[in-house]
């Protein structure tokens, strides 16, 4: 039975691409620019590690790997469902496109390198930063390290993920990795994009999303936050008569529905 949200109303399309300043544009420079160079230092400190400690650091750059995903669902969960693009600087660089997201899925595939990536990489400066200082004396923290450096190398990623879980027509080596389920493929993306975008928020290849929504995760952090706070989630994304009845539905059936094609939502 499809489920129907009353009065979704988004922000206005053009708006939001305007949005996208030249203030905005020097950001993301600098951001991949800083971005880079902790990301080096980072690495030419765990490189000559690598002969003490193989095992142990492949298996820290896997778990990097899982806790990426993490990463990139919290990340979403947290830009799709509070604040707003008003909110200066971090409103219009960090938030703005996630709501144009929602309004414009494709808008994405048409971003450069430097629009896909710039949000990812000041994300990833202060962990990266972090990372490259902790002292390498030991097994415990190599493995901290190490993890650290991968979670910041596939949050860069999952933007690039992201997208080519939007493309139309995806180049072949793109669309085995999506079959396999290596990155995020692109049914399975499909079914954050329907109103009201409240589960599958994990973009970097999807693995943790369905154990995330039988959890009821983000749904219970978003209760808690209510509680203490009285904000509604995602009044801003979807209109406040919306997000107040998504609010006061009974709690989704702990199996995920499958995607549909935009013309059968309703929205
Ligand atoms: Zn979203
Ligand atoms: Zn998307």
């Amino acid at each position: 039975m499809q489920r129907r949200i009353p009065e979704v109303r988004h922000r206005d399309r053009k708006a939001l691409r305007d949005g996208y300043s030249r203030g905005v544009r020097r950001f993301e420079v600098a951001s991949i620019f800083v971005y880079c160079c902790a990301m080096a230092w980072l690495a030419s400190r765990l490189v000559p590690l690598a002969d003490d400690y193989p095992w142990l650091m492949a298996s820290a750059f896997m778990s990097g790997f899982v806790l990426a995903d993490f990463v990139s669902g919290v990340i979403h969960w947290v830009a799709d469902t509070w604040g707003s693009p008003d909110v200066p600087i971090i409103g219009q660089a960090l938030i703005r496109p996630f709501r144009e997201h929602h309004v414009d899925q494709k808008e994405i595939t048409r971003h450069d390198f430097i629009e896909t990536n710039g949000n990812n990489c000041f994300i990833s400066i202060v962990p990266a930063v972090c990372g490259a200082l902790v002292p390498l004396d030991g097994a415990r923290n190599a493995f901290i390290a190490t993890a650290v450096f991968s979670v910041t190398l596939w949050v860069l990623f999952t933007n690039q993920f992201h997208k080519w879980a939007h493309l139309d027509d995806p180049p072949r080596w793109v669309d085995v990795l999506q079959r396999l389920n290596l990155v995020l493929p692109r049914d399975h993306h499909a079914i954050h994009h329907s109103a009201p975008y409240a589960k599958y928020y994990c973009i970097t290849v999807g693995w943790l999303n369905e154990p995330l929504h039988r959890l009821r995760f983000f749904q219970t952090v978003e209760w808690i936050i209510t509680a203490v706070t009285g904000l509604v989630p995602r009044e801003d994304d979807i209109g406040a008569a919306a997000a107040r009845a998504v609010q006061e539905e009974t709690p989704p059936p702990l199996a995920p529905e499958r995607a549909r094609p935009e013309t059968e939502l309703g929205v």
